[in-house]
């Protein structure tokens, strides 16, 4: 079992002509409300890998429809805890440009109880992963308690906290990170400098560093391996990361070796992308697998 301790947002998107001004009230021309957040992102993602998946979060007492959505897609939330803070929510505004203005409100996500993680990290063994993002509270604290659990432990630093992120690194087993977060951790400015510093200097972890469009890298122990992207027509890369992550993961706990299942995480992220849309477009294992045999 993965236990994915992350996120959980109510997006809601507004179509507007132009983004509010001060003192503006303005009428939207569409509207419309999808789940999201990394964490629920990527719960969704081992779910329709095919993993076994508790996600582990929190969301206001009677938003059961939240939680009925990840169950549809096969997520385990018996350990989301149900509080008085609002759920997370997003309010995006969209352009007819494609350009966007967020405003966050991490709401529940930010109340998460020292006992809901000691409780949950109790119940782990070792074929166990435990898995973090950074857009719930208690982070640090989370990762440290997960590095005595008998689970191994994966972090995808995002959004980066430097700081927290390198605290961090002495309790994981497993690093995930972008380009972008990859240069921001090793204070980079290419990612082939950020890739010699990501092997240099944390050579105690596993880090799988995403390139997009190019693939991913491996670097594990004095091993560096390199898997290229399949090449599609990509028409929006959200949550192609998590879509990796998330199956990759799936594939690792069945048994799959790193290299395997990097290969079946490009092709479910590569299927992502030709798809507009976040966690509602993620591919089915099946789907994933037909790529693969064509
Ligand atoms: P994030 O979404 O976290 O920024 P990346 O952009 O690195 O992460 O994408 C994650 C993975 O998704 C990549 O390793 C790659 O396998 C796949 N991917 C992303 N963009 C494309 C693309 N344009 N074509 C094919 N695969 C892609």
């Amino acid at each position: 079992t993965v236990f994915n301790i992350g996120s959980i947002n109510i997006d809601h998107l507004y179509q507007v002509g132009h983004f509010v001004r001060p003192g503006e009230t303005l009428a939207s021309t569409q509207y419309q409300q999808l789940l999201g957040g990394k964490g629920a992102n990527q719960s969704i993602a081992i779910a329709r890998a095919g993993g076994q998946v508790c996600h582990v979060g929190a969301v206001f007492h009677g938003d059961d429809q939240v939680l009925h959505s990840l169950n549809n897609h096969g997520v385990d939330t018996s350990l989301v805890a149900k509080t008085d803070t609002p759920t997370g929510h997003a309010i995006i505004q969209l352009t007819p440009e494609a350009e966007n203005a967020i405003i966050l409100y991490p709401g529940a996500n930010h109340s998460l109880t020292q006992e809901q993680i000691s409780g949950v990290l109790a119940q782990t063994s070792v074929e166990d992963w435990v898995l973090l993002q950074n857009e719930t509270n208690l982070v640090l604290e989370t990762l440290q308690q997960a590095a005595a659990s008998p689970a191994q432990v994966a972090f995808n630093p995002a959004p980066m906290d430097l700081e927290l992120t390198r605290a961090a690194l002495s309790y994981i087993d497993l690093l995930v990170v972008n380009e972008v977060e990859a240069m921001d951790l090793t204070r980079t400015e290419t990612i082939e400098a950020a890739t010699t510093a990501l092997e240099q200097d944390f050579p105690q972890l596993s880090i799988l560093l995403t390139l997009g469009k190019d693939g991913v890298r491996y670097i594990s122990h004095g091993q560096n391996d390199f898997v290229p992207a399949f090449k599609v027509e990509a028409v929006d890369t959200t949550a192609a990361g998590d879509t990796f992550i998330g199956f990759y993961l799936a594939a690792l706990s069945e048994g799959k070796a790193p290299n395997a299942a990097m290969t079946i995480g490009c092709a479910a992220s590569a299927l992502c992308v030709t798809r507009l849309g976040a966690a509602d477009v993620i591919p089915t294992r099946d789907e994933v697998n037909q790529f693969l045999a064509e």
